[in-house]
């Protein structure tokens, strides 16, 4: 085998798209790490934040992780059919960039404007990033999923990078100093995209075949959509409206709730599946369900637990103290790490035909993140005698939670796009990441209760989620029983 034209025996495009999702991930979780940091940050002192409390920055991160989740779905759409998946890709990685640079310009006007880009501009890259994965593998669809487990270590050697070197600069020297080197990171992506495209060959370089008039209509539809999304941004940017941001991430929570609702039911009763590929949707929707409710906890990172970490958690390691953000290494780290570990478990328990089918694995993933929570509240009850607690109580949150990611996450992705309906597969990493978007906003919601009123109101909020994951992930395991269509 030529191995120049291979990556770890994989399509060459695999590196293509390795690294702009690296890139990407960097960009992402580098800004994100000080996103709520920078928004609570005390208005005087060497590094000014913006100072606004608690309730609304939370809520802005969550409809914040909320959007740049949802926007998969139009993103999607306008690469099936309009630009084709390669060239969203790109535009999108240079939205990105954009969005990060406008962060770093250090003032506190172009702050939404920043934020804006960043979400229009993942919600081109992500999902259609993916989908190219899968289209690098035709009819190969054993190594397609060993081709995921390859590309889910890109994200999170990319956060890894963003929490070192955003964290670092942005809390160390300037909140802007951060967001600008996510640009830089995104701007090296975007370069090596451009450099290296063409490994891709022809995987996601065309939109759905159409005749050219439906084309023409499709893409006046989102002429005029965007100049109309644009006109109501410019209005709220020049403040000709305001948005009480607690609110708005309440509406926002409903209504995608509602469209996930309601494209569940579509499928199941008008979109003309056959009885094994509606019990194959119900599977589906439980693991929706799980989902969502384990990235409400799972997003708590970046919102109440990076804010646990600056106030209640003594950060110096041997007199030196280290950014807010480094704690969050745990996550990826621990991925790299474990993630051969649980296949090699997963593996081990499918030749004894063991192998726990989807929804125990989703609910393992629940059961670890309430573990989690568990711990946070323990340390919160030491904090409310002395504070600030060692950081070892993060840290092993951390693990939990990312153990529970191992065991939902990349099964996940691969689950929605096997045993979604043939005829709506580019539609199902939509699905998947609304799921994240309802978890991110979800995040912003229950951590700006938590956080309300300093330590005391954050054990009552982190048990009243250990309930709902409990709830949800017996209710899993039962199911699970019943439902076994889709197990393989
Ligand atoms: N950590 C994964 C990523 O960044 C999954 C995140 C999510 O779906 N919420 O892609």
């Amino acid at each position: 085998m030529n191995t120049s034209n291979t990556f770890f025996g994989h399509p060459i495009g695999l590196r293509t798209l390795f690294l702009t999702e690296m890139w990407e991930r960097m960009s992402y979780y580098g800004m994100r790490a000080l996103l709520v940091l920078y928004m609570t940050g005390a208005v005087t002192g060497f590094n000014p934040g913006l100072g606004w409390s608690q309730v609304e920055s939370q809520a802005i991160y969550g409809i914040y992780s909320g959007m740049v989740y949802f926007m998969v779905v139009p993103g999607g759409w306008i690469a099936d059919n309009i630009l084709g998946h390669q060239k969203a890709v790109l535009i999108g990685a240079l939205i990105i960039a954009l969005g990060h640079f406008t962060l770093a310009i250090p003032i506190e006007q172009t702050f939404f404007l920043g934020l804006i880009f960043v979400v229009l501009g993942t919600g081109l890259l992500k999902g259609n990033i993916s989908t190219i994965v899968g289209q690098l593998y035709e009819g190969q669809d054993d190594k397609r999923d060993s081709g995921y487990t390859i590309f889910y270590m890109s994200i999170n050697i990319g956060s890894t990078l963003g929490f070192l070197i955003c964290s670092y600069l942005g809390e160390k020297i300037g909140w802007h100093w951060g967001f600008g080197a996510a640009g830089i990171g995104m701007a090296f992506g975007v370069i090596q995209y451009i450099k290296h495209r063409h490994l891709l060959g022809d995987a996601g370089m065309h939109p759905n075949e159409m005749p050219d008039d439906k084309r023409k209509k499709l893409t006046t539809y989102l002429k005029v959509s965007l100049v109309g999304m644009f006109m109501v941004i410019g209005a709220g940017l020049f403040g000709f409206f305001t948005i009480d941001p607690r609110f708005f991430a309440e509406q926002f929570a409903y209504f995608l709730t509602i469209i996930a609702g309601l494209y569940f039911v579509y499928l199941f009763l008008f979109a003309g599946l056959n009885a094994a590929e509606r019990k194959n949707l119900i599977l589906l929707f439980l693991l929706f369900v799980g989902a969502a409710a384990f990235w409400s906890g799972f997003d708590q990172s970046a919102g109440s637990l990076n804010i646990f970490a600056r106030d209640y958690t003594d950060l110096s390691i041997v007199g030196y103290e280290i950014p807010v953000g480094w704690l969050q290494f745990a996550n990826p780290v621990i991925v790299v790490l474990f993630a051969p570990i649980f296949a090699g478990i997963w593996a081990q328990l499918a030749r004894k035909n063991l192998d726990p089918s989807l929804p125990i694995k989703f609910a393992i993933g629940l059961l670890f993140m309430a573990l989690s929570f568990l711990i946070m509240i323990v340390a919160v009850n030491i904090a409310l005698e002395s504070s600030p607690v060692g950081m070892q109580w993060l840290l092993l949150t951390y693990l939990f939670q990312t153990w529970g990611e191992l065991a939902l996450s990349p099964i996940g992705l691969s689950a929605f796009s096997r045993y979604g309906p043939k005829r709506y597969m580019g539609q199902m990493f939509g699905l998947w990441f609304l799921a994240s978007a309802i978890g991110g906003v979800l995040a912003g919601l229950l951590g700006g209760e938590a956080l309300d009123g300093g330590l005391e109101t954050i054990s009552p909020v982190f048990e009243f989620m250990i309930q709902y994951y409990l709830v949800i992930a017996v209710a899993l395991i039962a199911l699970s029983f019943v439902i076994k269509t889709a197990k393989d």
